[in-house]
């Protein structure tokens, strides 16, 4: 019997109406079901799908990819498939995306790895959730909604519990231990006692070494996107989360601080990513950008450029040292500098940087400069005359080059 009836986007309407036309089983699972629950707004939509022909898995990934595809022609949008994990995503014209998988059961060969996948029936799909207010699901329906609820997950968002499902659950995947820190202090929830025992032990025996740093650092970055950010690394810290990733890790006090700082000011979630990252202990094997990995290295070793910047008093000279800054460590050095260092990175970023002569290699070569190397030397000399504001226009610019050239250099 249908028991609750919500609101949802006629997107999800659309889709569990195709998965129907397949004889499927339409599900809301997890997360949105979570924050429909609590009446929360849902930033992405999970839909699960059981197409009652798990026995045959190439059948099950025929009927996945034509739904995808049907999906997404009705749907305007694209999307990708996952076979190998029967999961898919509809990327929707506006850009917001949709998951869409078959329900799938998981086991881990080893601890800390990538589970393989079975498709199963709903409640095996819930099984290998990471919390009871996650492991929902939410049946659609013609005639409405019904709850799917196994682990009193629904008791736990009442009493504001973070519960896993099982013992073992922190050791299958210790992304868990991660996950259960951001959704407690997201959602102001306590971590069960027995969860918080299982989590301490985890930690403890440092299961969260066993993750490779691209599931780390995953991790990172979704704690780094949500508002209470700092809160959230604060509990890692606390809960030595982040010693037991890395051995010889030493927590370097300045880090806590350093991000309260940057938080107070507003930084990005990539800023304070890259700030963490600096305290890591990086290696090839971290997949960050090279724009991240610039960034990380150049906080590390910020202080002859601090010194130099500290001297610097031409706007050209100022010009030349931040120009090869990536622009992240850009914006971080506009909140953590001393006052001195920060206006002069504020003065590269708003003026600066988008200064630029206006006299070309062509005017050059009809003033009567052969073409060649030094275009380019009175180029740049023309460019730091604008900087410094010795030359306002391009007039004031020819009129400089022709004492320049008038004088022979
Ligand atoms: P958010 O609001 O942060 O998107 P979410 O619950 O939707 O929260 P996702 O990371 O998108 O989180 O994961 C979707 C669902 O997949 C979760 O609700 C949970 O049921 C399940 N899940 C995700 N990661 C794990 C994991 N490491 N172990 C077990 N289940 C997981």
């Amino acid at each position: 019997m249908p028991d609750i009836q919500f609101t949802l986007p006629p997107t999800i309407c659309q889709i569990s109406r195709l998965i129907w036309q397949q004889e499927g089983k339409a599900f809301l699972v997890g997360g949105p079901v979570r924050d429909l629950l609590l009446n929360l707004p849902c930033p992405d939509w999970d839909i699960a799908v059981d197409f009652g022909v798990r026995e045959n898995r190439l059948l099950v990934e025929r009927k996945m990819a034509h739904l995808l595809q049907k999906t997404a022609n009705h749907l305007k949008g694209k999307f990708v498939f996952h076979r190998q994990f029967l999961t898919g995503t509809v990327t929707l014209p506006d850009e917001k995306k949709i998951d869409i998988c078959h329900t799938r059961r998981e086991s881990y060969l080893k601890p800390a790895t990538l589970p393989r996948v079975a498709p199963a029936a709903i409640d095996d799909d819930l099984v290998r959730r990471d919390f009871t207010i996650n492991a929902l699901a939410l049946e659609l329906t013609p005639d409405g909604t019904t709850l799917i609820d196994p682990f009193q997950g629904r008791q736990d968002l009442n009493h504001r519990l973070v519960r896993i499902l099982h013992p073992k659950s922190f050791i299958d995947d210790p992304t868990r231990i991660f996950r259960a820190i951001r959704f407690a202090i997201r959602l102001d929830y306590r971590i069960e006692s027995g969860t918080l025992y299982l989590l301490r032990a985890a930690v403890k025996e440092r299961y969260p070494a066993l993750l490779t740093p691209e599931r780390i650092l995953y991790e990172l970055r979704c704690i780094l996107a949500e508002s209470a950010a700092l809160k959230m690394v604060e509990a890692l810290l606390r809960e030595n989360v982040l010693k037991s990733c890395w051995t010889h890790w030493h927590l370097d006090r300045t880090l806590l601080s350093g991000l309260k700082k940057l938080a107070r000011q507003g930084a990005t979630p990539k800023e304070l990513f890259c700030y963490l990252l600096s305290f890591l202990p990086i290696n090839e094997k971290f997949p960050i950008t090279t724009e991240e990995r610039d960034t990380a290295w150049l906080l590390r070793h910020l202080n002859p450029l601090r010194r130099r910047l500290m001297r610097a008093k031409r706007a050209s000279t100022i010009y030349h040292l931040l120009k090869p800054v990536p622009e992240t460590l850009l914006l971080i050095m506009m909140k953590l500098e001393k006052r001195a260092i920060q206006k002069k990175c504020r003065l590269f970023y708003h003026q600066l940087r988008f200064i630029k002569p206006e006299t070309s290699a062509a005017s050059l070569i009809n003033c009567g400069v052969p073409s060649g190397p030094e275009i380019g030397r009175l180029l740049r000399r023309l460019h730091n005359a604008r900087l410094d504001k010795k030359v306002h226009t391009r007039e004031e610019e020819i009129k400089l080059l022709k004492r320049w050239i008038g004088k022979g250099c």
